[in-house]
């Protein structure tokens, strides 16, 4: 695997005793080192707070005088000097995990193939959960030094940002993000050309070039159809993520997949394992078949050798979160790519088929599962139901026999821990905290910090959270884009001593946003209790096209807008990483009510829980096997019965739980006003999910679960 670290764009200007700033804004590793990131923010804290950390554009903004300066102060250039010290004990990969337990495996790679990846703010081309586990697995398979390389799309105007309009209104507005402020540049083949691709789409040829992101020891090639000789709408392919209809979404996924198998062919890379992280990038396979069969492989070997070397997780339940596409798309676009994988018209969309789709369209998730051996969900209970759901596919085999294994999902941990919780940890646990995340023994140590320490560092956490959407609101004011009413709807009103209920993700119905508005006497009776205030706060998009969660959006925002609710509903506009970081960092409690079983993991409460929030969620996703009873809140989903009824029964445990539980915990204080019973349950939390829902965790499972037995390619058939 590469490892290169080319002084990519180093900054004009900048002073020879620290010239290699730039190079370090250039390779994301500083985003989840603390040392790396203080580097930065001390040059400049108000730039830092400005870029929103963003290192690149803090280094092209900052004054030339001030950088003069530092590079002659001697405690700066110790630290400097002690960032780059460890930037290249990294980089050079001496006793990583993967080096020690898997030395034989060394030189494999691991292609990784996403739609979308979400690593820092500065790089939007992400849109919820599933970008985030992709941006994390490849931070973490960096940390571990898996060799892995990550393929996806570049997405010129990224995903829309959202904008909430004086009525309420979600809109959505996309504009090209600058490059030039993001460590993003041309990748180069092995003779040091710009990479670049062609894939034949509907009888047409579109060109491509391919961006470089390095992301440790990680490299991530992007896909852009952005270039002069392709045709105005083939220029926008890779515009904008999500973005398209239907026949949009199919040339993306076959430039994804089959273009993807192309860029790492001219990079010279050749994987021995190929990762389809969903089902966006199955047509990966069909690449693969193709080639081998030029070569002269027979069909029935080349299924078995891609079947044996790819991997797939699934990652939804929803049926709407697997594309299926009308057989009249298929036609134009693969008819004469089935000749060339030696099948017919209708074994070629035979391959896409499921009984629910049997002539009516090709399931992306089926053709993957049917060429790939090594298949998993993203928790226990939703490998439980991807075995029901995909049942069908070996006909005879009891359910629990399906071979479609779990691994949970996990958060890398120092991407998303608080600074000052950081230096907690690594005072009373061990200053090696984060490498050694997936041991619980060193995690029993939670119970020896003590609770003033503790408490006093999450009122630290909750006061940023405040100033930074204080912060928000004032710069949006001041360019006069905000009404008077929407600066009070967007939590300049939060008290910090108060109770702060966070719930924040993509606002698809079944995640029912509204279910706490359930009955609004009852929540307000909560809300507005004078000796034990609560108070809320919302964030997230709805997919432009999701009108219902449109919708759900317009209801929160009613809220905030009412007087009578006195400011305590707070909705924050354009839900991204960043923001993220603050709410996971700064909220009491994490809220999560998704429709059970649709919730496959989700990740949120993780990130949550690791920063000592409490999480209180449908018995759902991770929470399932996460929750203990004494670690958080969970609410016992109905078996059946109606969705009506369901909504009921769980915004009846919602509030009986606040209101018995929650609430008079968290204001049970003892003379020095510290909630005891509330750390106890943090401690407990930060004790059992941190080891368990970490990234260390998770790409272990996958390197031993899935990467090994797919290197070891024991075919069945030859
Ligand atoms: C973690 C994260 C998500 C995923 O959270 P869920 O728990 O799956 O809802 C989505 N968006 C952002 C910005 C995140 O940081």
């Amino acid at each position: 695997m590469e490892t290169t670290n080319i002084a990519q764009n180093p900054r004009a200007g900048l002073p020879l005793s620290l010239a290699r700033l730039g190079e370090l804004s250039q390779n994301l590793w500083w985003s989840w080192t603390l040392e790396a990131r203080q580097l930065f923010e001390t040059i400049d804290p108000t730039l830092w707070f400005l870029t929103q950390h963003n290192p690149v554009k803090l280094l092209a903004d900052v004054k030339p005088e001030r950088l003069a300066r530092l590079a002659e102060d001697p405690s700066y250039l110790r630290q400097y000097s002690a960032v780059i010290k460890l930037f290249d004990q990294y980089l050079a990969n001496g006793h990583s995990w993967f080096s020690t337990q898997h030395a034989a495996s060394l030189k494999e790679t691991i292609a990784y193939f996403s739609a979308e990846f979400g690593l820092h703010t500065s790089i939007p081309i992400y849109s919820g959960g599933l970008g985030i586990l992709a941006g994390d697995h490849c931070k973490e398979a960096s940390d571990l030094g898996v060799p892995l390389v990550g393929i996806g799309f570049m997405y010129p105007q990224g995903y829309f940002r959202q904008r909430i309009s004086a009525e309420g209104w979600q809109e959505a507005a996309y504009a090209a993000f600058n490059r030039a402020e993001s460590p993003i540049h041309p990748a180069l083949t092995p003779s040091g050309e710009p990479c670049r691709i062609a894939v034949e789409i509907g009888g047409r040829t579109v060109a491509a070039v391919v961006w470089k992101v390095q992301v440790g020891r990680v490299p991530l090639y992007l896909i852009d159809t952005d270039v002069p000789e392709n045709t105005p709408e083939h220029r926008a392919l890779s515009a904008r993520l999500y973005g398209g209809d239907q026949e949009m979404r199919l040339c993306q996924e076959i430039l994804l997949g089959i273009g993807g198998v192309r860029v790492l062919r001219n990079l010279g890379i050749a994987p021995s394992v190929w990762h389809a992280n969903e089902g966006h990038s199955a047509f990966l396979t069909l690449e693969r078949l193709r080639e081998f069969m030029q070569a002269g492989t027979s069909h029935a070997e080349a299924s078995e050798i891609v079947r044996q070397s790819t991997v797939f997780t699934t990652h939804t339940p929803v049926p709407a979160g697997h594309d299926v596409f009308p057989h009249h798309l298929m036609d134009k676009y693969f008819s004469g790519f089935w000749d060339q994988i030696g099948l017919s018209r209708e074994e070629f969309l035979g391959l896409g088929e499921t009984p629910e789709s049997r002539g009516q369209g090709f399931n992306m998730t089926a053709l993957v599962m049917r060429l790939s051996a090594h298949l998993n969900g993203v928790s226990r209970e939703h490998g439980r139901v991807s075995r029901q759901m995909w049942q069908h596919f070996w006909p005879g085999l009891p359910v629990e026999q399906v071979p479609i294994r779990s691994i949970t999902n996990g958060i890398h941990a120092p991407t998303w821990i608080s600074p000052d919780l950081h230096r907690l940890y690594s005072k009373s646990l061990s200053p090696m905290w984060a490498e050694s995340c997936d041991d619980p023994a060193m995690w029993q140590r939670v119970a020896d910090i003590p609770d003033h320490e503790l408490w006093a560092v999450r009122q630290t956490m909750k006061r940023k959270l405040m100033g930074f959407i204080r912060e928000r609101v004032r710069s949006g004011w001041m360019q006069g884009m905000l009404h008077p009413s929407q600066v009070l709807a967007r939590g300049t009103l939060l008290d910090p001593e108060a109770l702060t209920i966070g719930f924040a993700r993509r606002f698809a119905t079944y995640k029912r946003a509204t279910l706490l508005f359930a009955d609004l006497d009852r929540l307000k009776r909560l809300l507005h209790d004078q000796w034990r205030p609560v108070q809320l706060i919302f964030a997230g998009k709805a997919h432009p096209a999701d009108e219902p969660g449109r919708y759900f959006i317009h209801e929160v925002m009613s809220y905030c807008q009412d007087h009578k609710l006195g400011g305590q509903v707070a909705f924050l506009e354009d839900y991204e990483m960043h923001m993220a970081k603050y709410l996971v960092q700064g909220v009491d409690i994490w809220l999560n009510t998704p429709r059970f079983p649709m919730e496959a993991s989700g990740t949120s409460g993780m990130k949550a829980a690791l920063n000592g929030a409490l999480h209180f969620s449908v018995l759902d996703g991770w929470w399932q096997e996460g929750y203990n009873g004494a670690n958080g809140w969970g609410i016992q989903p109905l078996a059946d019965g109606d969705v009506d009824v369901q909504d009921r029964h769980d915004a009846d445990q919602l509030y009986r739980l606040l209101e018995q539980e929650v609430v008079p915990l968290y204001y049970q204080r003892d003379i020095d006003g510290i909630p005891r019973g509330w750390l106890q349950l943090v401690k407990e939390s930060i004790r059992t999910v941190a080891p368990v829902f970490c990234t260390k965790r998770m790409v272990k499972d996958y390197v031993e679960m899935l990467y090994t037995p797919a290197m070891a390619r024991t075919p069945t058939i030859w």
